[in-house]
């Protein structure tokens, strides 16, 4: 892989962790790092094999509305806690509105290939500043609180 590939892919999985990591200290009682996780949950899917192919490819099945679902659901089947259940839904769900505003977008009606994006530069580093700006102030907005 080309370095500026890989800058590139760092950049964008550091964002959706400090993402998923500020909504979750931000807006559940859960520890922050399960945010960071959730987060980036959905680019496993770099690790898929290529031969699988659609909808096992970047931006595929991990992508949807279906997969958060599926997760969500899932950790309610194993722990039945709310603010677990609402902070695997914010991390992955900020994931999927992040990717869903880029150029490719994703598959939001899944699985049908319906993707419809603004095709906003949402990986490039105004609106990283931007992302980084407002999650850096949701976890030094908590640090006031009482
Ligand atoms: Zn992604």
């Amino acid at each position: 892989m080309e370095i500026g590939r890989l800058l590139f892919l760092t950049q964008a999985l550091a964002t959706h962790a400090i993402v998923g990591y500020a909504l979750v200290r931000g807006f559940t009682g859960i520890d922050p790092r399960i945010g960071a996780l959730m987060g980036i949950a959905p680019d496993v899917d770099f690790c898929f094999p290529s031969e699988w192919g659609w909808p096992f490819v970047h931006r595929g099945i991990t992508h949807t509305p279906l997969f958060a679902l599926a997760v969500v659901l899932s950790v309610y089947a194993v722990r039945q806690e709310r603010a677990l259940e609402r902070a695997v839904g914010l991390a992955i769900g900020s994931h999927l509105a992040i990717d869903s505003l880029s150029p490719k977008g994703i598959d939001w009606l899944f699985p049908f290939q319906t993707a419809i994006s603004p095709e906003l530069p949402v990986h490039g580093p105004i609106a990283t500043v931007l992302l980084w700006t407002v999650s850096i102030g949701i976890i030094l907005f908590q640090e006031d609180l009482p």
